[in-house]
C-alpha cells in the first residue's frame, strides 16, 4: 500500500480525524479507536514505511523517543500503575494497518489482561535459537 491510501498517513495528514494526544516534526500520538483500554494510544512516524523490517533508523529513532514521552505522560495522567508497549509486524504478528505503529496500553493493577501466554525450551532449543539469531547479527 501507498501512502496515498494509507489511513494512518490519512490522520498524518488531517485528512481523517483522530484524538490527537501529542505530536512533533517526526511522529504523532493518537488514541486507538478500538481501545485495549481507555488511554490506549498509538505512536506513529510521519513519513510512510510498512512496519519494523522497513522503516528507517530515523524514523524508528523518533517513534520510540515519543513512545517513552507519551508511555511516561499516560502512566502519570491515568494514574496507570504500568503501561505495556507491543508493535505487530507483518500479518501472522498481528498487524492489521501497514504502517508502523507502537500500541501503548495503559495498565492497572488487578485489570485481568493476560497479554503473553508463556511457554518452556526443550533441551537445547535455547542454545539452538540463540546461535541462529546471533549468526545473522554478527
Ligand atoms: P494492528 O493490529 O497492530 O495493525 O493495530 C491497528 C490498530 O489501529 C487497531 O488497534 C485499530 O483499533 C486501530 N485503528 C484502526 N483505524 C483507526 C483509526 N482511524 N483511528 C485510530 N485507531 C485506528
Ligand atoms: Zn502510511
Amino acid at each position: 500500500m501507498n501512502d496515498k491510501d494509507c489511513i494512518f498517513c490519512k490522520i498524518v495528514r488531517g485528512e481523517i480525524p483522530s484524538f490527537k494526544v501529542y505530536e512533533d516534526d517526526d511522529t504523532l500520538a493518537f488514541l486507538d479507536i478500538h481501545p485495549v483500554a481507555s488511554g490506549h494510544t498509538l505512536v506513529v512516524p510521519k513519513v510512510h514505511a510498512t512496519n519494523i523490517f522497513d522503516i528507517s533508523s530515523e524514523s524508528w529513532t523518533a517513534v520510540s523517543e515519543t513512545t517513552r514521552k507519551v508511555a511516561v505522560a499516560i502512566e502519570r495522567a491515568l494514574e496507570a500503575d504500568g503501561v505495556n508497549l507491543m508493535m505487530n509486524n507483518r500479518e501472522h504478528a498481528g498487524q492489521v494497518v501497514e504502517h508502523p505503529h507502537m500500541h501503548l496500553i495503559p495498565r492497572f493493577k488487578g485489570d485481568g489482561l493476560k497479554l503473553w501466554p508463556h511457554g518452556a525450551y526443550k533441551e537445547g532449543e535455547a542454545e539452538n535459537v540463540q546461535e541462529k539469531i546471533r549468526s545473522v547479527l554478527i
